[in-house]
This record gives C-alpha cells, structure tokens and sequence, in this order.
C-alpha cells in the first residue's frame, strides 16, 4: 500500500453516463480508520441527485432492456476488464478506507471483478422463455432497481448487485454506504470505461435518510436490492410498501458454529477463530457463536486461546495481519459496549477484553475478544455485534445444539464441523439458516447467498439472483379459428 496516499476529493456524482456535480452541498470527510487520519472529503448527493439518476435510469430502460443476451454478455466480460484493471487502485482504496487487510482487499476485488463473468454464465444458462402446457412465459427485466449497499464489504457488494441487474435487463441507481466513496468512485469509472450505454448505471453518494429514502418511495423504481443491518431493512420496506416495490433484503446474522464431538477440534477450533474474526468480525456471516460439548469445555478454552494468540492483530499493510481495525469510530464504541455488557452479564473472560490491543492505542482496533459461559438469553449471545467479539455456549446433545443454534432472531449462515459428513449433513437440514458451512470456511458464488427470519427477503447469486430482477409473464394464445 502507498502509505503516502494524496487526498482524496470525490465531488462528483455519476448520472447518464457523464461525472457531474452534485446537487447536495454537505461534505463528509473520509478517515482512515488504521491511522484515524483524514484522508479525504466526499461531497454528498441528496434527493434532488436522486431524482435526476432515477430518470436517467428509467430513459435508459426503455432501450437497454431490449438488448440482446450478447450484447449484455459483452458489457458484462468488459466491466469485468475494467476492474481487473484498475485492481491495484481498488485494493488500496479498500485498505485506506475500510482497513482491509492486503489479503482481504484483493479477494474483494477479484469477487468484484469475477460477479460479472458470474452474472454473465447465469444469463446465458437462464431460460428466459419457457412452455409451461399451453402458455408461453416470458421473463422480463422488472425496470429501475435501485442497489443500497453498506460498508463491509462494499465493493463487492455494488458488483454483485449492478452484475445482476444489468444482466437482467434492468438499469440501476446504486447509493453506496457513505464510509465507502473511494472505492464507489473507482467503480463508477470502471463502469464509465467499458462503456455502458448512457443512463444504466447510475451512482449517488449520500446518506441513507436523503438518497437512500428517496429511492425507497420513488414510484419509479421497481426493486430496492439493500445489504444491511434488519432496522435499515424495515425502514426501507416501510416506506416502499406504497408503491408495491419489490425489495430484496440481504440483513444481519447471529450465526452458529457447532462443533460436535467427534471433530478434529486441533482443525475446528482455529477455523472457528477464522470464522468469528475473518473481515475483523465484521461480517454478516461471522460465527459469533460458537457451541460446543458441555464436557469438553476447558479443552475449547485453551485451544481458542491459543488459536487467538496466533492470530495477528495489526496494521492491514502489515503481511501476516488477520484483524485490522474496525470500519469507524462509532463500530470501535458499539463493539466496546458489547464487550463490558457481556462481562457485565457475568460471561467469563477468556481473552480479549476493553480497550485498544496494546501497541495500536492510535486506530479503531479493538482486541479480538472472546467469552465462555454465555447463556442464551444473554446480550452477546442474542445481538449482532459487528467486530472481533466470540460467545461460547455449551450444548449436552445434539438436539440441544440444533435447539441453541435455532434460538436467534436471524437465519443466515451455520457451521459444522465433524468426522461424521452424514451426521454434519442431518444437522444442516435441522438448522434455519440459508447457507450451512461444514467443515470449511468457502462460498459458492453460484448458490443462492440470502437468510431466513430476520436475515432477509430473496437471494442473491446465480440465476436465483438474477430471478429476483425479473417479471414473469404468462402469454396465452389461440388461433382465431378456434375462438
Ligand atoms: P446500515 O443498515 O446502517 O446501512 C446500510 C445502507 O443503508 C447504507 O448505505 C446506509 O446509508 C443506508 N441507509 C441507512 N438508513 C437508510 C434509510 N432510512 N433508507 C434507506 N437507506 C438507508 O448497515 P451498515 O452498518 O452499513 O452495514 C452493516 C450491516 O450490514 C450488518 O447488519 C451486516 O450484517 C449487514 N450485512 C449483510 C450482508 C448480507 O449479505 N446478508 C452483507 C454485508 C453486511
């Protein structure tokens, strides 16, 4: 990384195709959270940009979404281009802004970069116009989407929406998480670069109660795809409820890691860490929960505590960095709260605790912390945290693992680990998540990626996203003689 990075003025907006300046006046200053340096200024759209962007999308529209598979397939392998590209300037951007790791930002950019090429195999496997008995059902692009997207993963997050809509048909106006403009920008004139047709992608910087809002009850937009937190979510489906709107919701998760007995716990444990504190904890599917054999407790104890000890928190340029700092000094506030209510609570204290890691007193970094004896109704056991913060709970049976694991408001991931495949596998189906990991800390891009509960509405990858954004429509014919 350039440590010597120049400031950064992102003071345009990207409507029809062109860099314009916004209508909003307020600025917002971008602060590196490593080194809680100023490291740039954003000035921020409002609902007047919105407006403008949601008409140059629904122009747009009237001939984008008559573009052949082809031609969108092209578009699609050249944003691709654009962003491999500009890879070295989006990794940065990632590690200035966001306090990635070297690692971690360059697998968010070549996840960004490949949810085109992915969004390009599922359009050309998806079958568009089926024969269903006597109907002809034609998939249609559902118009202007609208992408709201947030911070931790924000990148990515934008291409896999904007992949999506366009490889539906549909134009987009994406209003990214205002902590995420560089990389927003960088994107945007990779989107310039290849290309599109003036109008289908449209980006706003701004905040969630002015543009964010506004693109919640325009009647112009058809979908709200949102990645969030639940409380966002069900603002966003309040105020779209009066214009039927479909929203896709990607929300948070309370997700559990079952150990059971029969796993390598030399392997389980460490990955539980991985799974817990990947993206410094804060990540929708982190393992925040982790449940284990009431008799092999003391055991887990010594073996998690080591696996943190192995684990390095430091600067995010630093090669062996696991856990960099949290996104902002707010998330740095909200993860020291949850960490004096769990031992308020009476959790014990494994490792971790209050305060700053020692050495890094300047920054948002928070010592990964991790409690034992959490009970279910406790605050760390029930509430998403958002940082580097483990609950250990204890199970007698598996039953009562299942029970525990399906004791949250949230539905989105689950993980196992055991000896046992056919075992892990009759757990997974018990377990009311939408992805269930087993012995492994991967993804599929081409599966469906979405919660049950209160983790969201939908889902996003393969040709499951892709559906979200179409409109099936039944045709029904005779010939005139019969009728
Ligand atoms: P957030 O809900 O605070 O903000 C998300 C986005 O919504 C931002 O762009 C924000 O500006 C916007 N927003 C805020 N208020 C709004 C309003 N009234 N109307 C419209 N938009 C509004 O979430 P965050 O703090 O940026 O991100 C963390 C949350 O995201 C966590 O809960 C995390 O679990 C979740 N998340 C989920 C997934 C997933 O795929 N399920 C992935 C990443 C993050």
């Amino acid at each position: 990384m350039n440590r010597n990075a120049v400031m950064k003025l992102i003071d345009k907006v990207y409507i029809n195709g062109e860099f314009v300046k916004p209508d909003g006046t307020e600025r917002m200053n971008i602060i590196n959270p490593s080194t809680e340096e100023l490291i740039g200024q954003v000035l921020l759209g409002n609902e007047t940009d919105t407006r403008k962007s949601i008409a140059a999308a629904k122009e747009a529209f009237i001939t984008y979404s008559r573009t052949s598979i082809e031609e969108r397939g092209l578009m699609l392998q050249r944003i691709h281009d654009a962003i491999l590209s500009r890879a070295a300037d989006l990794n940065q951007a990632c590690m200035e802004e966001y306090g990635a790791t070297a690692k971690a930002a360059e697998f968010r950019t070549q996840i960004s970069a490949d949810s085109f090429l992915l969004a390009k195999e599922a359009m050309e496997a998806f079958e568009f116009t089926r024969h269903i008995g006597k109907a002809k059902v034609v998939f249609e692009p559902l118009g202007v989407a609208a992408a709201i997207t947030p911070w931790n993963a924000n990148n990515s997050q934008i291409a896999i929406k904007v992949a999506t809509a366009i490889s539906a048909g549909c134009t987009i106006v994406v209003k990214a998480s205002e902590f995420s403009s560089i990389q927003t920008q960088i994107l945007a004139e990779c989107f310039h670069d290849a290309g599109l047709p003036a109008g289908v992608v449209n980006i706003v910087y701004g905040l969630g109660t002015s543009v964010g809002a506004e693109l919640s009850r325009n009647p112009d937009i058809a979908l709200i795809s949102f990645t969030g937190s639940a409380n966002t979510a069900k603002a966003i489906q309040h105020s779209a409820v009066d214009t039927m709107k479909r929203v896709v919701l990607e929300l948070g998760g309370k997700s559990a890691n079952i150990i059971l007995d029969d796993a390598d716990f030399t392997k389980a444990i460490p990955r539980a860490v991985t799974s817990a504190f990947g993206n410094h904890g804060q990540m929708c599917i982190a393992g925040s929960r982790l449940l284990v054999p009431e008799h092999r407790l003391d055991e887990v104890k010594e073996l998690i505590k080591l696996a943190v000890e192995n684990t390095k928190v430091g600067y995010p340029w630093e090669n062996d960095t696991f856990i960099g700092p949290l996104m902002n000094e707010n998330q740095y506030k909200r993860v020291q709260r949850y960490i004096k209510i769990g031992m308020e609570e009476g959790a014990d204290l494994v490792i971790g605790g209050e305060g700053h890691p020692e050495g890094l007193e300047k920054g948002y970094f928070v010592k990964p912390t991790v409690f034992a004896n959490v009970t279910r109704d406790m605050t760390i056991a029930r509430e998403e945290i958002f940082g580097p913060v483990l609950s250990i709970l204890t199970y007698r049976t598996e039953e009562e693992a299942v029970e525990i694991a399906n004791d949250t408001e949230y539905g989105l991931g689950a993980y196992i680990s055991s000896s046992n495949l056919e075992k892990a596998n009759r757990i997974a189906s018990q377990l009311v998540a939408g992805t269930v990991l087993i012995n492994d800390v991967i993804f599929e891009m081409r599966a469906p990626y979405g919660g049950f509960k209160q983790s969201g509405i939908g889902r996003e990858g393969g040709i499951y996203g892709l559906e979200e954004y179409l409109e099936p429509k039944t045709i029904l014919s005779s010939n005139l003689e019969g009728n």
